[in-house]
């Protein structure tokens, strides 16, 4: 099964309303979606987006970037909108220090609270994490002792000592389609040593799209270029390349309903 795990169906960059974007990813074999809520009040307009569709679902939490003013303290906000059972994850949350566009405290504080959060629902705490392995791998340590929680590092573009972690906390890494590109064969490198039953595979739409399509807006439809790049790789055929992922996938987010084989619509 081919699944796109973080795509943000909402962001203007795509250039397709959702309902062209999923029918697309539909006719490209995509069988479910997660789309990413970034801003706790962006909530109702993400919902509005994915309750049309049985294949559909949401992630829910603060982006790094908007930890500034839109961080949360506690987990409580996302205990209560979890009551909606679009709600599969939560996140995406984390820390870049790349764009830095938030404090760099206000990005540790809005993470850590949504760890609990991630615990105490048994959903994936979805991390978007960039040049900040370091502080990452410390505060998924600290909260690891006081219980574990389910790991999903989203566009992973980390270090060994990063995938080693999540790996040792029997997370997941996603593949996004800067996996695919040329100048990425030591990012490859690191994701070579991740065990199969670690990995799922995303866009991140409308960015990042993979090749043959690098650098035009990316959409759920093109997952599956990810997908049989790494196929290819692994020396797997497409199919099972695909059983494999979509397996983690359903492992992860528990939340999401396992299809019947025969219900994809067209
Ligand atoms: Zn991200
Ligand atoms: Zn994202």
């Amino acid at each position: 099964m081919l699944v796109d795990s973080h795509c943000h169906l909402d962001h203007a960059k795509i250039g397709i309303s959702p309902q062209e974007a999923v029918r697309r990813a539909r006719l490209a074999g995509v069988e479910r979606i997660v789309t990413i809520c970034t801003r706790l009040d962006r909530f109702e307009t993400i919902k509005a987006i994915a309750d049309p569709f049985d294949d559909v679902f949401m992630g829910v939490g603060v982006h790094p970037h908007e930890a500034g003013d839109a961080g949360i303290n506690a987990p409580d906000p996302l205990l209560a909108l979890a009551e909606d059972p679009k709600m599969v994850g939560v996140g995406e949350t984390g820390l870049d220090y790349y764009y830095d566009f938030a404090p760099k405290a206000a990005q540790r504080r809005s993470f850590e609270a949504h760890i609990p959060a991630a615990r105490a629902l048994d959903m994936p705490l979805i991390i978007h994490t960039r040049d900040a392995d370091e502080d990452t791998i410390a505060i998924l340590r600290e909260h690891w002792q006081d219980g574990p929680f389910a790991i999903l590092i989203h566009c992973f573009t980390g270090g060994q000592a990063l995938a080693d972690a999540v790996v040792e906390m029997e997370g997941f890494l996603s593949l996004s389609g800067i996996t695919t590109f040329k100048s990425a064969e030591a990012l490859r490198q690191v994701l070579d040593s991740v065990p199969d039953e670690r990995l799922l595979v995303e866009t991140d739409a409308p960015f990042l799209a993979p090749t043959p399509h690098r650098g035009k807006p990316n959409e759920p439809a093109f997952v599956a270029h990810t997908a049989a790049f790494w196929a290819e790789r692994k020396g797997l055929s497409v199919g099972e390349f695909h059983a494999r992922i979509g397996a983690n996938f359903f492992r992860l987010f528990k939340r999401v309903p396992v299809p019947a084989p025969s219900q994809v619509k067209l």
